[in-house]
């Protein structure tokens, strides 16, 4: 069967044909499927002069008291007012009952049902037995008026009736299932958002955006599971305190010492290369871990980032503040463990803390 349709599918009142794949060729064929043709065009006119012209306002308040009486349907329908709403947009739906129904309009009309009910997260058991009510309710009203003498009419009108039912539940089905899979994977686009703020959270250091302590550990340990499955890979180990950080804070007061840690830690990451890691191991006190890198080169990186700190003018605010910084430094030993390598580079820092400061102790 072929129907024409004059408005086009793309016009931009028709969103939700859009959305939803109708397109003139898709309305053709949902309707073919439904087994609708010129035939139940002709009697759904009847049908709108001859039963819901004089018995509309009944199947509505038959539809709503049925609907009522179900218990899970109370708390879709609250008061009289919202009643009276619900009343008057099913007599429009009588009113259009069918009609057109090969048409864009039609479609997104029926399709924008599917999507409000969907919103309201109305359960489909409750939706379909509602369209299955529509029917019995229309098909008795066509019982009670004029038609009811032609056995073989209301046979027909019967049987178009139904057609349009399941054409329009089958229509807010398909909305109802569209705006639902985008409601779930806006929903799963909204954790994944989540996830990865938190993990970055998780990662970096809030004071100075570097990385955090549970994040350059866990480096560590995977770098060292590395280094025991491959003796050829060697990575080294810094332990970085500022010194004298409290007499910072004291003269310049806290806010200020947290822009020092800032602009230590801009200072530090201009000088490390790509394959290093910058953390805060706290308060202080940072660890760098140099990877593809002989001790001696990595020895050479950690003094030219003493010595870039010794020469710096950190701008605080317009105060002119500068310090100097201790170094514990180590090369990684295939059987080292977290703690133990932890230790050695602490120990070495205290060596370089008692030897004066402003030095790099090797451990
Ligand atoms: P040393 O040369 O022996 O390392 O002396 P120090 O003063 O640097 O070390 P100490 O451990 O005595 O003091 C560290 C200070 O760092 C004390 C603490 O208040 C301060 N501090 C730790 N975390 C922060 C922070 O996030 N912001 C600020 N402003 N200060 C911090
Ligand atoms: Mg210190
Ligand atoms: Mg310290």
């Amino acid at each position: 069967m072929s129907i024409n349709c004059n408005q086009p599918v793309t016009c931009p009142e028709y969103q939700l044909c859009q959305k939803c794949g109708f397109t003139q060729e898709a309305i053709d064929q949902r309707v073919m499927q439904m087994g609708l043709d010129i035939h139940d065009k002709h009697r759904i006119k009847l049908l709108s002069v001859e039963v819901f012209q004089s018995q509309s306002h009944t199947i509505i308040d038959n539809f709503y008291d049925f609907l009522m009486r179900q218990p899970d349907m109370k708390k879709f329908i609250t008061n009289a007012k919202q009643l009276k709403r619900l009343k008057t947009t099913q007599a429009e739906y009588l009113s259009r009952f069918g009609a057109n129904f090969n048409t864009s309009e039609y479609f997104e009309y029926r399709l924008r049902i599917g999507i409000a009910h969907a919103r309201i997260q109305l359960p489909l058991h409750l939706y379909l037995a509602a369209y299955a009510q529509i029917q019995t309710l229309i098909q008795q009203a066509v019982l009670n008026s004029s038609l009811c003498e032609n056995s073989e009419l209301i046979a027909d009108c019967y049987s178009s009736i139904a057609k349009i039912i399941m054409l329009d539940s089958s229509l807010a089905l398909d909305s109802y299932i569209y705006s639902t899979m985008h409601y779930l994977s806006d929903s799963v686009e909204e954790l994944e958002h989540q996830k990865d703020s938190l993990t970055n959270q998780l990662m970096h250091d809030s004071l100075t955006g570097v990385l955090s302590r549970a994040y350059i550990l866990d480096v560590i340990h995977k770098q060292l599971g590395k280094l025991q499955r491959d003796s050829s890979f060697i990575f080294n180990l810094a332990l970085l305190d500022i010194d004298h950080f409290k007499n910072i804070n004291d003269q310049y007061g806290h806010p200020a010492g947290d822009q020092v840690l800032q602009q230590f830690c801009k200072t530090v990451q201009s000088a490390i290369r790509q394959q290093d890691y910058f953390g805060r191991y706290g308060g202080e006190e940072f660890l760098l871990l140099m990877n593809d890198t002989d001790p001696h080169n990595a020895l050479i990186l950690v003094e030219r980032i003493r010595l870039l700190i010794e020469k710096q003018k950190f701008d605080i605010n317009g105060e002119i503040i500068r310090f100097t910084i201790s170094l514990g430094f180590s090369q990684v030993r295939q059987d080292d463990d977290v703690d133990g390598l932890i230790e050695r580079v602490d120990a070495a820092l205290y060596r370089a803390k008692e030897a004066g400061r402003n030095k790099t102790v090797k451990g």
